[in-house]
């Protein structure tokens, strides 16, 4: 027996469309399609063609029905752009990775989600109020990642091949997580851990909205976590210098253009000050990286739970194996997020 769902997510996790698929194996997309509905079960041959081509180990299509992620639990950014094809493989991804997630929490004693929902906040008032549920004062954040993973919150690595994407979350029966591209610079990183949480905490658990009053809400949120209105007052950058931004940056561990925007959104900086100052960084190179930035953030979990099945003798090929999915594929889920991956 198969698990019908298993042929699609693999299809989709690679990125194929049926057609694409039917071009590779030789098998008709109408047949294909009949397998993955559970019309017809693939005669072991061309189950083995298919796995083979969508790189999966065989065993995998012979575990439990999968669920697809349904497409509008998760609100994308730049959604216009990505393509039903990005989504699906990204969605995809997702599925494939809570499998390793459920496979690590009946291992390790992992910390419980402890995220509110703040639905009726407007973003500045939900963090602020996040914030104080946390314990945070207005402390800068040290690393968001750890904070959010201390919270219950679980952070995966985007697979390389659904990059186009910044970043994204949902709520999957009750356990939050946070998908990141892990080859942005560390404060854009951090950024769009920040903004993912305004999506989790805002924007409820069951019905997602989308669009870009939603994006905008949630860059409202992350900028006035990281950076809060108190905290930005306190060091009295009133009409700062181009200097004085890239000096204050670090202080919050913001990337320039975001610490420019939230001074602008503080009335720190005039309309003018702030056009000007976004001129100038970007003929520096800030628009689009930030040339003397910091390191990306790590994950602490991941760390411990990689060093806790190496004691019990556990690498990541065998813990690959033991949910009949690729070491790649394991692998591409932690990638950026862990130093030591043997
Ligand atoms: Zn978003």
């Amino acid at each position: 027996m198969i698990a019908p769902t298993r042929l699609k997510i693999a299809r989709k996790r690679r990125g194929l469309t049926l057609t694409a698929l039917a071009k590779s194996t030789s098998i008709s997309s109408r047949t294909l399609s009949a397998y993955e509905n559970g019309e017809w079960l693939p005669p072991p041959e061309s189950l083995r063609t298919i796995a083979d081509i969508l790189d999966f180990p065989i065993q995998f299509f012979h575990g439990d029905e999968l669920d697809e992620i349904p497409e509008d639990s998760v609100s994308f950014r730049a959604a216009t752009k990505m393509s039903a094809r990005q989504r699906d493989a990204a969605l995809s991804a997702g599925r494939v990775a809570f499998m390793f997630d459920r496979w690590i929490a009946e291992r390790f004693d992992l910390p419980a989600p402890s995220v509110p929902t703040l639905t009726r906040y407007d973003p500045e008032a939900a963090a602020a109020t996040l914030r104080a549920r946390w314990g945070l004062g207005e402390r800068p954040i040290r690393n968001t990642v750890h904070l959010v993973e201390a919270h219950g919150i679980r952070v995966y690595s985007l697979p390389a091949d659904t990059k186009s994407l910044d970043a994204f979350s949902l709520n999957w029966r009750g356990q939050p997580y946070i998908f990141l591209n892990t080859e942005k610079s560390g404060e854009r990183g951090r950024f769009d851990v920040a903004h993912e949480l305004g999506h989790l905490v805002m924007h409820g658990e069951h019905v997602v909205p989308h669009g870009p009053e939603v994006e905008a809400q949630a860059n409202a949120f992350a900028a006035a976590f990281l950076m809060p209105r108190a905290s930005v007052v306190a060091q009295g950058l009133r009409h700062p210098t181009v200097p004085q931004i890239l000096d204050a940056k670090s202080i919050w561990r913001v990337s320039a253009l975001a610490l420019t925007h939230r001074l602008h959104e503080l009335g720190l900086l005039t309309d003018w000050g702030y056009r000007n100052t976004c001129v100038h960084l970007a003929r520096l190179g800030y628009k689009t990286d930030e040339p003397d930035g910091i390191p990306r953030e790590a994950s602490l979990l991941h760390s411990k739970v990689l060093q806790g099945l190496r004691d019990e003798g556990i690498g990541v090929k065998s813990s690959a194996g033991s949910l009949s999915i690729n070491v790649d594929d394991l692998r591409s889920y932690l990638f950026g997020l862990t130093l030591t991956m043997a």
